[in-house]
């Protein structure tokens, strides 16, 4: 059985969120503290983790942090709307994903089916991903594909949208991105990724204004969209 923590202070958004879960068939085990999350999370192994930030004994990003020292369990964080700052530094410190409430059921249940459907297919990386109709890249040729014809890409161009393919479905900020893309010590520079995305979306969307699979998560950075990730 599928066991989903659930952290959340707020006794109505957390029993709403328990209902969904269980009405799909999914354990969940609710908590409201940051030391009760830390305590369930250890001894019941949780599949997935849903974490609010905002909790009554420090903020989810700390908790969140600790994980990562040792489990890759996916987690997806519930923010308040406008906490840009306090999102993108609980996705910098390994959450998955996030939504912003208030949000609905069915846009929540989505993402959780994202998250664990690319958990069980870690490990076994696909390497080509169909993005759209169109575009598929081939993560073992280093090449992507439009309308069947390979398309020239600069080597930053082809890391950053490898990084995003790596992370399909999954938000990344720009702090992560140009860590990986341009390094470590760029991780401040955000221009980099936006530019680079630029000319990346020219090269591949339909519309780059209107982008079907280079998706903006705004104030926050980056998601690939794929066909199979389902996000
Ligand atoms: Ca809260």
């Amino acid at each position: 059985m599928t066991r989903i923590l659930l952290v959340e202070d707020e006794v109505s958004i957390r029993r709403f969120v328990a209902h969904a879960l269980a009405s799909e068939g999914l354990q969940v085990d609710e908590v409201d503290t940051l030391a009760r999350a830390h305590i369930e999370a250890g001894t019941r192994k949780p599949d997935l983790a849903i974490v609010d930030l905002g909790l009554p004994d420090g903020d989810g990003a700390e908790f969140i942090r600790g994980l990562r020292a040792w489990s890759t369990m996916p987690v997806l964080v519930l923010s308040a709307r406008g906490s840009e700052v306090q999102k993108v530094a609980a996705l910098d410190a390994g959450a998955d994903d996030y939504l912003v409430k208030p949000f609905g059921v069915a846009e929540m249940l989505a993402r959780v089916r994202a998250l664990l459907r690319r958990r069980v297919q870690s490990g076994s990386a696909e390497p080509r991903l169909l993005l759209s109709d169109r575009v598929t890249i081939d993560l073992s040729q280093q090449a992507v594909l439009r309308d069947g014809e390979r398309v020239k890409l600069t080597p930053n161009e082809w890391r950053l949208l490898a990084v995003l393919a790596a992370n399909a479905g999954r938000v990344m900020t720009y702090r992560a991105l140009v860590g990986e893309v341009w390094g470590p010590a760029h991780a401040g520079q955000s221009h980099y990724a936006r530019v680079c995305m630029q000319h990346l979306r020219a090269k591949l969307e339909r519309d780059p204004a209107k982008p079907e699979f280079l998706l903006t998560e705004v104030g926050v950075g980056y998601r690939l969209a794929s066909k199979e990730s389902g996000a």
